[in-house]
């Protein structure tokens, strides 16, 4: 059986290649947008962010729990977010709008197709951490 810190840190070089894909795509759609989806409350790490990073061995800069939900995300620069993708809840990873969604595989397929593959295998790998 894999060692759990080995798998984490696949999981952090996933990241480091899916990042300039996703951000092919948003940094063509997001400086459009009017209704930016980077609310406070999604900087939230959930229990497997949080594994992640206990088993990479790496501490990541937490939320501020007093900021209101619904406000702009802390983390949010007029350039995009901050942090690193490694960094940001998973949620912000996945997540993309309808107008994203359409746009993507429109925009190149082969990226796309790359993009999904690594999803998967950054949700699998995060499964494998809880095993
Ligand atoms: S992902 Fe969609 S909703 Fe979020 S900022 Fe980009 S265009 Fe706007
Ligand atoms: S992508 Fe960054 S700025 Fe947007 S909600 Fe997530 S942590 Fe905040």
């Amino acid at each position: 059986m894999r060692k759990k810190e080995d798998i984490a840190r696949e999981i952090e070089a996933r990241f480091q290649q899916l990042s300039p894909l996703i951000e092919a795509f948003t940094s063509e759609v997001c400086p459009e947008c009017r209704e930016v989806c980077c609310k406070q409350r999604h900087a939230l790490y959930d229990e497997d962010d949080l594994l992640f990073y206990k088993y990479l061995r790496k501490e990541v800069p937490l939320p501020d729990n007093r900021i209101d939900p619904d406000a702009p995300c802390e983390f949010l620069s007029s350039q995009g977010c901050i942090k690193p993708r490694w960094q940001r809840p998973f949620r912000c990873t996945w997540y993309f709008c309808e107008a994203l969604l359409k746009y993507m595989p429109e925009r190149s397929v082969k990226k796309y197709r790359k993009m999904t593959e690594l999803l998967r295998d950054i949700l699998f790998l995060r499964s494998e951490l809880k095993g």
